[in-house]
């Protein structure tokens, strides 16, 4: 079957495009430009013949960003849409810069794949649960997160911030994708997968020197100087590995009609900075005394103490999952950094 990616270069999509090239899926990946998919040029290394060809939309932000490309590939079967902006401040306008992409970008590709993508079963959008966290809810701990769960939090207030707005944009874009299929009745279904903070390796080994918002929260703990003073509590949030994404993209299309609708959380535990503090200290010798050590029984009470609850039992159960552990996440993340920062 063939695989529409869209966003084919990002840190999540490239471990995707790795399960499915594997799984024997063939992709058409979407990315910027030219110079954006060079990177992908690395799965020749990884597959004697990929079945992979790339397709240029400069901006997801059109409307009819993803016509071409969806009309050049009839034989689509399924769409994994992952392009998505992230990041904790750029720009000064942050409905430009995360809600227009994000929520033009979605309601984008589905219109494109209802109008000329007549072959497609089933649609996958990458949501967060940026769209699920309740931000008043955090350290009210008799509130559960779980599936059913939406980010309430309105534009007035998150606009005032990056990581708000990234949020809201994340809620929204979902929210419009899931009343998109119920007011058109699309031939397709769709699910969402909802991960947490992405940790975990990056597929190639070249994109840790330029590094995706969420791993490099844990590249700024490595270069935290050994005197800095604590404590080290934020960020402190849920955390998943990036090969635990993976699998759950690739999951739901070996099985579309178990995951209509489905909305997919994705969470293996709890991490604050002090908990990459702790992993990286006892981990990873060539960072020993150059980083700060922290009060390792401070940071789990105050995980403890100020971060939501959740259960997201129903994913596990759908996934069957077994998640690796954010500490063996960390380690993975920081051990790749340390191993190219030596080599280059
Ligand atoms: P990356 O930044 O590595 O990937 C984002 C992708 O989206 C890139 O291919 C990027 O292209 C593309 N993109 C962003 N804005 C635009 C735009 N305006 N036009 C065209 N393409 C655009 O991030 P991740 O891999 O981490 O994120 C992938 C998805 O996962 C996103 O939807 C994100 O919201 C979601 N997610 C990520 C989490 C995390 O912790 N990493 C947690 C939960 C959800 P380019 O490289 O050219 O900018």
């Amino acid at each position: 079957a063939v695989v529409l990616v869209t966003g084919a270069n990002g840190f999540i999509a490239l471990h995707i495009i790795n399960e499915l090239l594997k799984a024997g899926f063939s992709v058409v990946g979407t990315v910027r430009s030219p110079a954006k998919g060079k990177i992908l040029d690395n799965f020749k290394s990884l597959y004697k013949n990929p079945q992979l060809v790339l397709e240029y939309v400069p901006d997801i932000s059109k409307p009819d960003a993803f016509d071409e490309v969806v009309k050049n590939h009839p034989e689509v079967d399924f769409v994994l849409h992952t392009a998505s902006p992230f990041s904790f401040g750029v720009g000064d306008d942050n409905e430009d810069v995360f809600v227009k992409p994000a929520v033009n970008g979605t309601l984008g590709i589905l219109n494109s794949v209802k109008n000329y993508g007549h072959n497609v079963k089933h649609v996958v959008v990458t949501s967060s649960c940026a769209a699920i966290l309740n931000f008043d809810k955090f350290t009210d701990h008799s509130f559960v997160h779980t599936e059913a769960i939406w980010n309430p939090m309105p534009w007035d207030i998150a606009r005032t911030n990056p990581g708000l707005a990234y949020c809201y944009s994340k809620t929204v874009a979902e929210r419009s994708a899931r009343d998109f299929v119920a007011k058109e009745k699309p031939g397709f279904t769709i699910s969402t997968v909802n991960p947490s903070y992405v940790y975990g390796p990056q597929l190639f080994d070249e994109t840790t020197g330029d590094l995706n918002t969420s791993s490099d929260l844990i590249n700024q703990a490595m270069k935290l100087p050994h005197d800095a003073p604590g404590p080290f509590n934020e960020p402190a949030n849920m955390g998943i590995d990036v090969r635990d994404v993976a699998i759950a993209h690739l999951i739901t299309l070996q099985d579309p009609e178990k995951f209509a609708d489905a909305r997919l959380a994705l969470a293996c535990g709890y991490f604050s900075q002090q908990l990459f503090l702790d992993v990286l200290n006892s981990r990873i010798p060539e960072l020993k005394g150059k980083i700060p050590v922290g009060d390792s029984a401070a940071g789990k009470k105050y995980i403890a103490e100020n971060v939501l609850t959740y259960s997201f039992s129903k994913t596990e159960q759908l996934l069957g999952a077994k998640y690796i552990s954010i500490e063996d996440s960390i380690y993975a993340t920081a051990k790749q950094i340390v191993d190219y920062e030596s080599a280059h």
